[in-house]
């Protein structure tokens, strides 16, 4: 199994429009982050989680002609907003799209034409597969362990990480429930959400990131989902065993 990641910054992206930061003008090409997203691949399957504003152009950049199934983590604007390119993928038929409960919900009635088969042929055509949390699922012939996290304070918005075998992703987390922690016992390689460096309320710190990955028994931690207040190159040197993802970063031989 592969893991390619596909953007591996916070809603703003980094750079942040108008902003003249050290890590915005970095040149460092690390410090360009497209909004968060991962590619799975196994034996010739792909699922995408999450298909945020660069969608098509993190494609692209990826050389991806054919996609297998999306799972979505949650619904803010930053991981859905690509949507409407999935039509390239759905002509023959129908793309279909994972997620809890509410997030399908609010996708159906946000994107409803993509889910009318009358709509127009250069529609997206989407089909809506709710996973229940914790329970194995085969996908594309990809084995994943739906995981729900909580995002802030926002109850309203149930949001799932996923487990693809020894490798886990979560992101958009502040709290993690002991029985997910279970499930991922077993996990060797976590990319988490980390934010930045102080607290946040909807999204843990590198330092809270780092502690649920050595809870987890993680032997390497990719923090994600990152703003512009740290640059790639100081994030790699906080700790021995986590490191900043980037875009363009892939994790091969993953079993
Ligand atoms: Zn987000
Ligand atoms: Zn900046
Ligand atoms: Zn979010």
């Amino acid at each position: 199994m592969r893991v390619t990641f596909l953007g591996t910054g916070t809603s703003h992206g980094i750079p942040v429009i108008g902003c003249h930061c050290p890590v915005c003008t970095s040149t460092d090409s690390r410090d360009k982050r497209y909004r968060s997203s991962i590619l799975v691949e196994d034996r010739g399957s792909r699922i995408v989680v999450d298909t945020g504003y660069e969608f098509r152009l993190q494609l692209l950049r990826e050389n991806i002609d054919h996609l297998d199934a999306v799972l979505y983590t949650h619904s803010h604007a930053d991981h859905l907003s690509g949507i409407d390119d999935l039509r390239v993928f759905s002509q023959k038929k129908n793309m279909t799209v994972y997620s809890n409960g509410p997030t399908l919900k609010y996708i159906e009635t946000h994107y409803s034409y993509a889910f009318d088969e009358s709509s127009y042929p250069g529609n997206p055509h989407l089909c809506a597969v709710e996973l229940a949390p914790l329970e194995s699922v085969s996908i594309a012939g990809i084995n994943v362990i739906p995981l729900p996290v909580e995002h802030g304070r926002m109850t309203h918005m149930p949001i799932y990480g996923y487990r693809f075998s020894s490798f886990a992703y979560i992101t958009d987390c502040t709290y993690i429930p002991d029985e997910v922690f279970d499930a991922l016992k077993g996990v060797r390689i976590l990319a988490i959400g980390g934010l930045r460096k102080r607290p946040h309320g909807a999204h843990f710190c590198f330092q809270e990131a780092y502690d649920a990955g050595k809870r987890i028994g993680a032997e390497t931690i990719y923090f994600t989902h990152i703003n512009h207040e740290t640059s790639c190159s100081e994030i790699d040197s906080l700790y021995p065993d986590a490191f900043s993802a980037y875009d363009g970063l892939r994790l091969e031989n993953l079993e």
